[in-house]
């Protein structure tokens, strides 16, 4: 493999670039509100540039990894063990945590007692139904597999060609080098394009703290409390028991983690942070064949922090309301939460659109989802990162698991 992990001085800026941004977001909360307002914007614009720069790079960093890595797997017992577990894995863990947030909105009681009222003008979305959702992982047509909502089918399309390259045997060898010669490229143009990354990270945090900062007193503040607490205990202890059962120290797992967690925060994109966990899976030793597909795969459907949130947000939109939860409900709230972070949008705010969907099935107000649009980027910040972290981890015990062993490396 030609690609190498990126310099500790670019991983020390990140982390450097992160805090001086929270300090500025906090000065920056002293200036007049339309100063703060313009300065805000342009801080946005900085990350942004970064966030679509990767965008670009994603569809096809996704199809190749993918194809290469289903079509490196000779052996295709070993291929559907890895999508078992990976499946097994994902949604379990997506599970622990969507309950986990119902018990956060349960013990913090975010909404009990409070009216919130939607930003004015806007207008409840119409939730998808399951049926709506599950074709929505088949795009129509070749085309639409570029698009945002076409993840799903380019993993699909990229998992069947990868298994057409082995099936034609000696012949589709030759377009499996080309296959993993244009996967290793891609992986090259992040590596270029994340010398940028400290600046976007400076930008996004001190933007993020510049104009969500007001939002985190009161019951949002509450809100945000339960979920990034419940969501530390999902992180640290859930994760902790999954890498250790594969075999790695959680402490490396953390430390190594930290820089994809980062980048998340900031970012919140999965699909923008995908490079960067491929990076930290394999400082963690996990085996190419395993995470190339474990991953791209993970940062379209498996989303725990996401699961989290929409179940929170379930128990916190019936608070407000005054609308009580029977036991079905719950079991409701966290199969849909369930559902909901696997058909969500690796992009920002792609979880409170698909919120509409979980409030949609326990029959709450639709209203909900504008007022959980007031506080999203911050709960997007936390619930991205974990995202990605619960990636990475699964990845550890699906490499044990299929009978493979993590490489001893840094
Ligand atoms: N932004 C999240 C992600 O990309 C999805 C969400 O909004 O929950 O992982």
């Amino acid at each position: 493999m030609s690609t190498r992990g990126p310099g500790v001085k670019l991983l020390i800026a990140i982390a450097v670039g992160f805090v001086i941004g929270l300090v500025l977001g906090f000065a920056l909360l002293g200036l007049p509100d339309a100063v703060r307002a313009d300065v805000a914007t342009w801080l946005k614009a900085l990350g942004d540039i970064f966030v679509r720069l990767i965008r670009i790079v994603i569809p096809p960093l996704i199809f190749f990894t993918i194809s290469a890595a289903v079509a490196s797997m000779a052996d295709l017992r070993r291929l559907g063990l890895v999508l078992v577990w990976l499946l097994v894995l994902y949604i379990t863990t997506s599970a622990i945590a969507a309950y986990l947030g119902v018990v956060a909105g349960q013990v913090f009681q975010p909404g009990v007692g409070i009216g919130l009222q939607p930003p004015a003008g806007y207008t409840p979305p119409k939730p998808p139904s399951a049926v709506d959702i599950l074709l929505s992982f088949f795009q129509t047509d070749f085309s639409a597999l570029l698009a945002v909502g076409g993840a799903m089918t380019m993993i699909i399309f990229a998992i069947i060609l990868g298994v057409a390259v082995v099936l034609l045997g000696e012949e589709g060898r030759r377009i499996y080098s080309f296959l993993r010669l244009a996967s290793n490229t891609m992986i090259t143009m992040v590596r270029v394009i994340m010398y940028y990354a400290p600046v976007a990270i400076f930008a996004y945090a001190a933007w993020l703290i510049a104009v969500y900062g007001p939002q985190m007193l009161g019951a949002y503040g509450k809100f945000l409390l339960a979920q990034y607490s419940f969501s530390f205990i999902h992180f640290f202890v859930v994760y902790g028991i999954i890498v250790l059962t594969g075999g790695l120290s959680p402490l490396k797992y953390f430390k190594i983690q930290s820089t994809p967690f980062l980048i998340a925060f900031t970012t919140r994109s999965s699909a923008v942070t995908l490079p960067y966990n491929m990076e930290a899976a394999r400082r963690m030793g996990a085996p190419d064949e395993v995470f190339q597909i474990t991953l791209p795969i993970g940062a379209t459907v498996n989303m725990d922090g996401t699961a989290l949130y929409q179940a929170l947000s379930a128990i916190f939109v019936a608070q407000l309301f005054g609308i009580a939860l029977t036991p079905v409900h719950i079991g409701l709230a966290v199969t849909s939460a369930v559902i909901g972070s696997v058909a969500t949008a690796a992009i920002p705010g792609g979880g409170t659109i698909m919120l509409a969907f979980v409030l949609g099935t326990l029959g709450l107000p639709l209203e909900g989802v504008g007022i959980m649009m007031v506080i999203d980027p911050i709960s997007d910040a936390l619930r991205t990162a974990i995202n990605v972290s619960g990636d990475n981890a699964c990845t550890i015990l699906i490499t044990k698991l299929v009978g493979l062993k993590l490489r001893s490396s840094s």
